[in-house]
């Protein structure tokens, strides 16, 4: 199991950050300031930290310069405010793994925190994944539908949410949990923002893939069905 840091001091955004990479199977420590990151992230408990630049008493770059400073090579996916360019190559440069720009979608931040932890030399994630007779590809970022016969292309929001249909094939996902792993924390929860994606996800893969549940959420069956069912 793996043991993650997360330095945030933003308490909304920790707490989705800890019950997020908890339900994923890792172990998690929260710190609220760069002093306490600093401390921790020292003392070779974690396999990564996910660190905030903007952190009180000490900020997330002088942490990470010191670290690195010392030879400390835990991997440190850093988390940038939009639109940062300038903190995002300052971070890169003072020894950041990999970044993610606030506002995020959690898969995204799963997907780094997966990448970086895995590092040289251990076995790569599978890129494609499958339900039924369609297949996504990871890498080109498209949909092969009818056994591989015929290519869907997808804009970047509707691949990111076939990519959780995707891996959770047969599940019913909640609104909320499609919300929060595409749109991330800042979407306004009242939006019909997935109930749209949704419907251009059918446009583009068939009606009859993806079940309406009233009340319950959205389902990606991995057989076709026969009937429109919702
Ligand atoms: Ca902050």
């Amino acid at each position: 199991m793996s043991r993650i840091l997360v330095a945030e001091d933003e308490p909304r955004i920790a707490s989705f950050l800890e019950n997020g990479l908890r339900s994923n199977g890792f172990v998690v420590t929260v710190v609220a300031d760069g002093e306490s990151a600093y401390q921790y992230a020292r003392t070779g408990a974690f396999d990564l930290m996910v660190l905030d630049l903007g952190l009180p008493i000490t900020d997330g770059l002088t942490v990470l310069r010191l670290l690195r400073a010392e030879k400390i090579d835990l991997p440190v996916v850093v988390l940038t405010a939009r639109d940062s360019v300038a903190d995002t190559v300052t971070g890169l440069e003072s020894g950041a793994d990999d970044y993610i720009r606030k506002p995020f979608g959690f898969d995204e931040l799963l997907a780094r925190v997966r990448l970086r932890l895995r590092g040289p030399g251990r076995a790569p994630e599978p890129t494609m994944l499958r339900a039924g007779d369609m297949t996504l590809d990871l890498r080109t970022r498209r949909i092969l539908v009818d056994g591989g016969t015929a290519e869907v292309a997808l804009t970047a929001r509707e691949f990111a949410l076939a990519e959780v249909f995707f891996r959770h094939v047969d599940q019913v996902l909640t609104r909320e949990q499609l919300l929060s792993h595409v749109w991330g924390l800042d979407f306004d929860p009242g939006s019909n923002v997935v109930e749209v994606y949704v419907r251009y996800l059918r446009r583009k893969l068939g009606d009859t893939r993806i079940e309406t549940l009233r009340g319950m959420g959205y389902r990606l069956h991995s057989r076709r069905r026969s009937t429109m069912e919702g």
